[in-house]
């Protein structure tokens, strides 16, 4: 058990065997034996270790949990991007995962709803248009009607998709990923990137998780979750609201607003105003090809969108210390404080940086 944490820990913090023997002083032949369980590590050598690794030692103490699974990986696709680094991404991920299934398991009764998919999504979407449609329909659902969603992860946290938030070095490609924690759906998206990136890969996510095999077997599983993502984010009838039902020319300004309004990007606002009959498809091209010429394909203009955050892990965490379910040093241990770091933040005296800056 320990091994496995071991080599989690270690590819986490981007090092070879060799790197982590020279700031151990443990042969790597040694490390080599804990990673595959055929030595135990003393409690010297797993202080060492975790001082190198950048971990505390409850971290490599914990016992792993079987029900954490991903899938659909689809950063696995961009495969410029080197392993190392995916490795790295899987680890923060894994281990966020971990921490959740724990908590969930301190709970006598789960606290979250399992994700369903409304009835009034069809069985069979034969053709993209209808994604429109469906797109309202979840809407209504789930009580949003037309305006922008404020908070999406907490929109989608409270349909029983959890969301975490990885963390992914700088100029990496990752799209986001999707799994399942112990049963509960889970949607991986990267933290560092602007607000309306992680907006529109959340809701494409979501896409998959509401189409999956009811789309006719000619229509991209891809394709009708991008459709279904802006749809969701920007419904038809807004944009008409917004834009106007027909216009023959846009001011970039527009859609500045309008990506500040539905947390939405420029780009996305384009396809949108196209899917929804505003603009010709002659002029969606047009517009594209001056988007791309002006460099905001690559990063839009003006003020970025503000990331999105999540709250539930932490509220699960103090709502389980409440209720007698934890104590204190598993509550610290949970949200990766120490001792100290925790008090401050239970007794609301921590300076500085946000309370759920720690996760
Ligand atoms: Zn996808």
């Amino acid at each position: 058990m320990i091994g496995i944490r071991i080599t989690r820990a270690r590819k986490a913090a981007g090092l070879s065997l060799r790197a982590l023997a020279e700031q151990t002083g443990v042969s790597h032949t040694t490390l080599n034996k804990f990673e595959h369980g055929t030595l135990t590590p003393s409690s010297e050598q797993l202080i060492k270790l975790s001082r190198a690794l950048g971990v505390r030692t409850e971290y490599l103490l914990r016992p792993e949990r079987a029900e954490v699974e991903l899938e659909e990986v689809e950063y696995r696709k961009h495969t410029k991007t080197p392993k190392k680094v995916l490795d790295r991404i899987t680890a923060d991920v894994l281990d966020q995962a971990e921490r959740w299934m724990e908590l969930l398991d301190l709970y006598p009764e789960f606290p979250i709803k399992q994700f369903a998919v409304p009835a009034s999504v069809p069985k069979v979407i034969t053709d993209y248009e209808q994604l429109e449609e469906v797109a309202e329909a979840v809407r209504r659902e789930w009580g949003l009607g037309e305006n922008p969603i404020p908070d999406l992860i907490d929109t989608l946290e409270g349909e029983g998709l959890l969301v975490i938030l990885a963390t992914v070095p700088d100029r990496t490609r990752f799209d986001g990923l999707a799994g399942k924690v112990g049963g509960q759906q889970v949607i991986v998206v990267s933290k560092s990137i602007p607000g309306d990136r992680q907006r529109l890969t959340l809701a494409h996510e979501l896409g998959h998780r509401l189409l999956a095999g009811r789309l006719a077997a000619d229509l991209n599983e891809e394709t009708a979750c991008n459709r279904l993502a802006g749809a969701f984010l920007l419904p038809r009838r807004a944009v008409h609201e917004h834009l106007g039902s027909h216009r023959t020319a846009l001011e970039w300004r527009e859609l500045y607003l309008l990506k500040h309004e539905f947390g939405i990007s420029m780009a996305a606002g384009l396809f949108r105003a196209a899917q929804a009959g505003v603009i010709s498809e002659a002029l969606k091209k047009r517009l594209f090809a001056e988007l791309y010429k002006r460099g905001w394909g690559k990063v839009e203009p003006g003020t970025p969108v503000k990331p999105e955050h999540s709250v539930l892990f932490e509220q699960l965490v103090y709502r389980a210390l409440a209720e007698d379910f934890i104590g204190q040093s598993k509550a610290a241990e949970l949200l990766g404080m120490s001792a100290s770091q925790f008090q401050q933040n239970r007794s609301l005296t921590e300076t500085g940086t946000d309370a759920a800056a720690h996760q």
